[in-house]
């Protein structure tokens, strides 16, 4: 359930409401609206009588919270979360645009991968050094290696990192060397690996499963709260359905969706989602034009030679092109977006 405190409410009044949460066993949530405080409630509320806390002085009134996920849900935060990954800040205001291989490969196609998609526009780098690859025959990363050069290119280029983790060791590892953790669609209900997310003091970005629906996605958002890392972005990135004309559909509808249910922040990419560089241009613009807070972009120097994902990856000419065409939704979205070569705005 939700405490909605009266417009003004003293700080004392807030104080009191929230003591008597806990006192019976609760947690409490604060959310400091500009106009309204609202005091989410997580745990046993048959520990809570509810019209004890209508009479507490400043108390509005109560709303009943249906939906198993809390934390992330909009009634107990309604204003938008910024998530900030490095020096980056994903949210409302901003387009983040998170580009890189799909696959670390060498430090040297790194460093030229990374040059380039800082030089059109991008903030976040990514690049998987644990791939949770179909065949367990195909390339499976260079695990912490592929990590420190993640490091080593964030520092030269100054762009933030980010990295997928697919099991323990790897957060472990990834908390020396990235700027945020990203949980892949194949592990998105993976729980202990959610929960130990939550507990790597890292922000994360946690993919949509292959098969999931918007409320178990939002319930997996949930695990890594629950440990107390409010820091989530989801990344919407095709699911499956019948079509095969396409690597997987792209739910574009979940943005506006997720809008409304969360205040967590949404990226989509459009690379996993289409599995073909030509979709990803047309993609990536109706993800800004319908809301979005971000992209995520595979781009690769030699995409015919990539060890994984060369199909759906943009050259660099491609991405110049694309972060170009994108800047004129980025105003119109209302988001701020640099370009940082002259002239190409
Ligand atoms: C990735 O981003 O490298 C990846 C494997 O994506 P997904 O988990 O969405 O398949
Ligand atoms: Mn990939």
């Amino acid at each position: 359930m939700i405490v909605i405190m009266k417009p003004g409410a003293a700080e004392e009044s807030v104080k009191a409401v929230i003591s008597y949460i806990e006192s019976n066993g609760l947690t409490a949530h604060l959310s400091q609206g500009k106009e309204v405080t609202i005091i989410g409630v997580v745990g046993d509320k048959t520990r809570l009588s509810t019209e004890n806390l209508t009479v507490y002085k400043d108390v509005d009134r109560i709303v009943p919270v249906t939906e198993s996920y809390k934390l992330a849900n909009k009634k107990f935060h309604p204003e938008p979360t910024r998530v900030k990954a490095g020096n980056v800040v994903i949210g409302p205001d901003t387009m983040t645009i998170m580009a890189g291989p799909c696959a670390v490969e060498t430090e040297e196609q790194l460093m030229c991968i990374a040059r380039a998609v800082k030089d059109a526009g991008a903030s976040i780098l990514r690049g998987g050094a644990y791939k949770p690859r179909t065949s367990p025959y195909s390339f499976q990363g260079l695990e912490e290696e592929g990590l420190r050069y993640m490091k080593r290119a964030g520092e030269e280029t100054g762009l933030a990192t980010i990295c997928e983790v697919v099991s323990l060791d790897a957060i472990e590892a990834a908390v020396k060397y990235v700027d945020m953790i990203q949980i892949g669609a194949r592990n998105m209900q993976n729980f202990i690996l959610l929960r130990e997310a939550g507990r790597s003091g890292l922000p994360v970005l946690l993919k949509r499963g292959l098969c999931a629906t918007i409320d178990e996605w939002l319930n997996a958002a949930e695990y890594i709260m629950s440990e107390g890392n409010p820091n989530v972005v989801l990344c919407e990135r095709g699911i499956r359905t019948f079509e095969t004309a396409t690597r997987n559909t792209l739910d574009i509808s979940a943005v506006p969706v997720m809008k409304e249910k969360t205040h967590l922040p949404i990226i989509v990419d459009p690379s996993h989602s289409t599995g073909s560089y030509k979709y990803v241009p047309s993609m990536a613009k109706a993800a800004v034009a319908c809301g979005a807070d971000g992209l995520m972009i595979e781009v690769h120097n030699d995409p015919a030679h990539a060890l994984s994902d060369g199909p759906q990856s943009l050259t660099f000419a491609h991405f110049d092109q694309l972060t170009r065409e994108l800047a004129p939704f980025c105003s119109l979205a209302g988001r701020s977006f640099q370009i940082k070569s002259e002239g190409k705005a």
